[in-house]
């Protein structure tokens, strides 16, 4: 099993008032990775519905550079309306998102939780939240 200290969360770039299935993703990762398939470990929907593209064991392909020792999560939106980056998350997807963390915090209690705007040299706002949410919360209860 490789090792895991980072866990990347990740939006989908979307708007708010558009759908972006897994479905729609996977058609894109396919186009742009050669057809291997979802980039990102875990994909939630709006609705809060968890997908598993990509098994924990195999290198993701969401962020340059830190894939070999992380695990991608990307949540559906990230765009209000207009396309302006914001905070989109569904409380359905909030709730996933936290008992995911709970998760995979257990299984890999050293890895780091960040936003993908938050790793070296990326200049986007990707995940148009602030991770220090869940570093906090995680910094305040046991595994
Ligand atoms: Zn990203």
């Amino acid at each position: 099993m490789r090792k895991i200290n980072l866990i990347v969360i990740h939006c989908s770039a979307t708007r708010c008032n558009q759908r972006y299935s897994i479905d729609s993703l996977r058609d894109d990762h396919n186009a742009r990775f050669h057809n291997k398939g979802i980039g990102y470990h875990y994909y939630i929907e709006r609705d809060g519905q968890l997908h598993k593209p990509r098994d924990e064991s195999e290198v993701g392909m969401h962020a340059l550079h830190y894939n070999a020792h992380s695990i991608g999560i990307c949540y559906e939106g990230g765009l209000d309306e207009k396309g302006r980056s914001c905070d989109t998350r569904t409380p359905a997807q909030r709730a996933t998102m936290l008992a995911l963390l709970r998760s995979l915090k257990s299984a890999y209690p050293d890895a780091d939780i960040k936003g993908h705007c938050e790793l070296e040299g990326v200049h986007k706002d990707c995940p148009c939240f602030s991770c220090q949410e869940y570093r906090d919360y995680f910094a305040n209860i046991k595994p």
